[in-house]
């Protein structure tokens, strides 16, 4: 699919059940993949901060995610065909992983969130292989980054929050060939 430039971010221009398709072949192929989900926020983020911009155009794909960027996008005469939530590429992932027993990664939020993440996930997910999950409160990546190494997971997801999360995965995507995500407040927002 085509993409639309706002602000020098090049957005993903199709439907989510396009976009989630592609990366499920990719994922299924052994692709190395990097998915921003960009707000406003982000957008903004990146006007003034050009290291970030530049890490988040190594990105595969940059999905529209809030209503914002839509809006932004008609105001350009160039508009986007569907708002894409980041929450909602998480949960088609999650779906398409447990009925594909798809072996996943969870990085971020708090201790407490991780460990209702990881009793939901059995519950709602249960197909789904569960190779790791670790809060994002952490001092040194090393045993992090280890588990990834060893595990391969097909999917990445990281909730650590903008800028972090796509900073880590910029310099660890190398380690896997599997997909990278960074999801923001998702795990929270998951477990409730
Ligand atoms: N977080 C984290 N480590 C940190 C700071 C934040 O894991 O050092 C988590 C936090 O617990 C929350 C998420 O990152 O689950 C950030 O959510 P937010 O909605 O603020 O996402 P953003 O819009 O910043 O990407």
């Amino acid at each position: 699919f085509s993409s639309i430039e706002i602000l020098g971010i090049p957005f993903a221009n199709t439907t989510r059940d396009q976009f989630v398709n592609q990366l499920q072949k990719r994922i299924n192929h052994h692709e190395n993949t990097f998915v921003v989900t960009a707000n406003p926020e982000i957008v903004m983020y990146a006007q003034k901060e050009p290291n970030y911009q530049k890490l988040i155009l190594t990105a595969d794909y940059i999905s529209p995610d809030g209503i914002g960027i839509v809006r932004a996008s008609h105001t350009l005469k160039t508009p986007l065909s569907e708002r894409i939530p980041g929450y909602d590429i998480f949960m088609d992932l999650l779906n398409w992983a447990s009925q594909n027993q798809k072996k996943v990664y969870f990085l971020g939020a708090k201790p407490q969130v991780i460990q209702q993440l990881k009793l939901k996930l059995t519950k709602d997910f249960p197909g789904l292989k569960l190779v790791g999950a670790h809060d994002g409160y952490f001092k040194s990546e090393t045993e992090i980054v280890a588990t990834i190494e060893k595990q391969q997971p097909d999917i990445i997801f990281v909730a650590t929050g903008f800028p972090n999360q796509e900073k880590f995965i910029a310099s660890n995507r190398h380690l896997t060939k599997g997909l990278w995500m960074g999801v923001g407040g998702s795990f929270d927002v998951f477990v409730g």
